[in-house]
C-alpha cells in the first residue's frame, strides 16, 4: 500500500515545508497525502502534488487530519510547528500529537526529524 502522508506547516514554516517537500517530491508522488488547506494548496500550486486538502488549520484542519488518523487512514505526520508563535489553535495541536502518541504513528515536528522519517519511507519504498 502506498504510505499515507499527513503535512502540516505553521504559516512561518511553510517556506521549510515547500523546501523538504521539494527534495522528496518523486517519493511524495507516490504516496496519498492529506493536509490542512493552506499547506496542501502551496503543495498543490508550487510543487504539483496531488493533495487531499483539509480545512485551515485553525478552522479544524488539525482536527480532520487527527481524526483520519483515529480512523486508522494516516501512517506518518509531518507536522511543522512553530514554537516561537503562539497559535490560536492549541489545544488542536496538542490533540493531533496526542493522537499520534495514543495510535503510535510518527510525528516529526521539525526539519530534521522529518528528514530522517521521510527518508526511512522513500527507503522502504525503493
Ligand atoms: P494551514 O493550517 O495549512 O491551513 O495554514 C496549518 C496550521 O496553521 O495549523
Amino acid at each position: 500500500m502506498k504510505p499515507r502522508i499527513a503535512l502540516i506547516a505553521h504559516d512561518k514554516k511553510k517556506d521549510d515545508m515547500i523546501a523538504l517537500a521539494a527534495e522528496y517530491v518523486d517519493f511524495l508522488r507516490g504516496c496519498t497525502l492529506s493536509a490542512t488547506g493552506t499547506t496542501g494548496g502551496r503543495l498543490i500550486n508550487e510543487l504539483g502534488l496531488e493533495v487531499t486538502r483539509m480545512h485551515s488549520g485553525p478552522v479544524g484542519g488539525d482536527l480532520q487530519i487527527g481524526a483520519q488518523l483515529v480512523e486508522g487512514e494516516i501512517d506518518c505526520v509531518i507536522f511543522l510547528r512553530d514554537p516561537m508563535t503562539p497559535q490560536p489553535h492549541e489545544p488542536d495541536i496538542n490533540a493531533l500529537v496526542r493522537a499520534c502518541d495514543v495510535h503510535n504513528i510518527p510525528c516529526a515536528t521539525n526539519v530534521a526529524s522529518a528528514h530522517l522519517v521521510l527518508s526511512q519511507l522513500q527507503s522502504k519504498a525503493d
